[in-house]
Formats: structure tokens, sequence, C-alpha cells
């Protein structure tokens, strides 16, 4: 077995060095456990917060320890009952390439309902956020012309094709390169994109929505929250999703220059924590698990391959290598 631990904390960008791949024993599961191979595992930004000495509302990754994330798995090996070899599990022991699981610990995923990689993106934890964050936190009604950032990754790609599903006016989106500008109006249906490496995005964002947004679906932070306020109309909804542009950041940040705005527009900013809406997960996937089979909904996967890969996957996903979920396959 192969494992990925926290070798050390970064300062800013992380690197290599941070991550230590170590070989270890398959471990044998207890009672009520399962043993599970794990064929894929998610990399998500929210694991660069993980990587520091913070509290926060999910614990940090310690130093020396393997890390953890979302993954689904084979079972090779069951003492928990309805769990039989061969059955698929979603659990959060990634990092690694076998894990013991208590019962708690795992739901069952079918894969013949949806492909097992899904329950790590468009159907799974990133789409949850994207659809309880528009139509809750954001509070998105027909109408509304919407502003998306980081709109060719997992949250952002679904966000702006649920908002033009549900009636939008005009949708929005902001990405890192040309390719994902195309990628955004092309195959997804976008009204307008722009690559935010061009140019200042409030002059982008003015010359795609000249007569403003109604929501912003922030995923970025920064510039962009900056930009976003001045475009915003009366009663202009901000759901705060991620500020993926300061993870990195070693110093304070500057808040958006602009936030008496928040005043006169009435604007509501709220933030977003998927952990929140678990309620949602059955209605959402209901709705959207068809629309994805139909192909109304279209979704990308960037896939790296070996669990040895696993910190490229991540620092990649953080420099945005990835086209919609950044997911590494560790087995076939
Ligand atoms: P993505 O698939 O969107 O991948 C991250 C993307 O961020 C990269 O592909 C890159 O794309 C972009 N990016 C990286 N650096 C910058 C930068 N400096 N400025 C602008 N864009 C940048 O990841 P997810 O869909 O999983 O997550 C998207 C956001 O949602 C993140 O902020 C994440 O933290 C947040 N999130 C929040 C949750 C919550 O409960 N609140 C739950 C899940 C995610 P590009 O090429 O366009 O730069």
């Amino acid at each position: 077995a192969t494992e990925i631990r926290l070798a050390s904390r970064p300062h800013g960008v992380p690197t290599d060095e941070n991550f230590a791949i170590v070989d270890t024993e398959i471990p044998s599961p207890g009672e009520g456990q399962i043993l599970v191979r794990n064929l894929i595992m998610s990399v998500d930004p929210a694991m660069r917060g993980r990587m520091r000495d913070v509290k926060s509302y999910a614990p940090p990754f310690e130093v020396g320890e393997v890390m953890y994330g979302g993954a689904v798995g084979e079972v090779v090996e069951s003492n928990v009952d309805d769990v039989k070899p061969g059955d698929h599990v979603l659990h959060q022991a990634g990092w690694r390439t076998h894990a013991v699981l208590d019962a708690k610990r795992f739901v069952k995923v079918d894969a013949s309902a949806a492909p097992l990689s899904t329950y790590l993106g468009v159907l799974g934890m990133p789409g949850l956020t994207a659809y309880a964050g528009l139509l809750e936190s954001a509070e998105f009604k027909p109408g509304d012309t919407v502003f998306v950032s980081g709109a060719a990754g997992a949250v952002g790609s679904l966000v702006g094709q649920l908002a033009k599903l549900k009636g939008a006016k005009r949708v929005i989106g902001s990405a890192g390169s040309a390719e994902k500008v195309r990628h955004l109006v092309e195959d997804l249906g976008f009204d307008a994109a722009f690559n935010y490496k061009d140019g200042p995005v409030a002059e982008q964002l003015h010359k795609a929505a000249p007569e403003g947004i109604d929501v912003y679906f922030d995923n970025v932070g920064g510039e962009h929250l900056e930009a976003a306020i001045d475009a915003i109309t009366l009663h202009g909804r901000i759901a705060v999703c991620g500020m993926i542009s300061q993870y990195n950041a070693t110093e304070p940040t500057p808040a958006p220059r602009n936030l008496s705005q928040i005043i006169a527009k009435r604007i509501t900013i709220r933030g977003l924590l998927v952990i929140d809406h678990w309620g949602l997960q059955q209605q959402f996937v209901s709705e959207i698990a068809p629309l994805v089979s139909s192909g109304e909904i279209k979704y990308s996967e960037t896939f790296v391959d070996g669990i040895r890969n696993a910190p490229e996957a991540f620092l990649g996903l953080l420099s945005g290598a990835n086209t919609g979920k950044m997911l590494v396959r560790i087995a076939e």
C-alpha cells in the first residue's frame, strides 16, 4: 500500500517537499470494519486550508500523518453486514491506496447509476456546493444576470449551467485561459466569458455585463470580488464560496476597496459552507443526475494517474491545470 503524508506545512505556494510518499503494509479490517482499495480520489482547494495549522471548520492535516479527503473505492474485505467485496463506497480516506473504515465512515455508491468519478464531482460535494450556493445562498431567481468566477472548475461550471437552465437572463464566467473561456461559451452555453489574466477584471466584467449583474458567485475573492461589487445592481446578492486567489497568501490580503457600496446598493453578501446543506443532497441528486445523464448538464474531469502523482494533481489544481473536476486515478 502507499499513502501520502503531510511532510511539512507550506509557506506560500505548496511544493513537492511538503508531501511524503510512503509505502506501507496493507491494513486489515477488524470487527465492524471494511478494507477498501481506492480507485479515484479528489483533490480540493480546501485542502490548502487544512495544510495550515489553524482552527477552522475542518481539522488541519497533522505533520507526519497521512492526509485525507474524498475518495471512492472498491471493498476488498468486509466485516460489515450488507457490504460485500466488490461493492463501491464513498468516504474521506483518500490520499492512500488502501483504507480500513468503520461502518459509519462510508456510504455505498452505485457504479451502474453513474460513473464513480461523478460522486466526487458533479453529483458529489462540489455539485452540491454549486446547487446550494446558487439557489439558497445567492437566492437566485429567473431573470437574474449571474457572474461566476472560477467558472471552468468543478463548482463554477455547474453554477453557470444551472443558472442558465433555471432561467438566468445572462450568465458570465471568468477563468484563467483562452481555452477555458472558449469552453465556457461554446461547450457550456455561458453568454459571455473572459480570461481574468488578460486585463483588469472590472473592465472585462463591465464589457461582458454592461447593465450590471444581480448575482455574483465568488470562488476567487480579491480583485474579482471588488469588480463584482462595482458591477452589482441594487439589492444584488453575493454568495462567497471560496477565495482561491488568497489561499497561498503569506500576508493578510487587502479587502475589496469598495465595501461602502454595500450600503447604497443594499447588497447581501453571504458566506457558504457545503456542510450546512447536506439536507439538500437528495433533492440535488434527484434533480441533477437525470440532467447529467441526458447531457443537458455537461461536466469535465481532469485525471492525473497514480497515487504518487497526487501531490502534482493538488499543485496543478491550485494553478489551474484542471478543467472541471481534478481527480487522481489510483487504480482501475
Ligand atoms: P476548481 O475546480 O474551480 O479548481 C480551482 C481553480 O481555481 C483552478 O482550476 C484555477 O482555474 C482557479 N484559480 C487558481 N488560482 C486562482 C487565482 N489566483 N485567481 C483566480 N482563479 C484561480 O475547484 P473547486 O470547484 O473544487 O472549488 C472552487 C472554489 O470553491 C474554491 O475557492 C473552493 O475553495 C470553493 N469551495 C467551497 C466550498 C464551500 O463549502 N464553501 C466547497 C467546495 C469548494 P483558472 O485556470 O481559471 O485560474
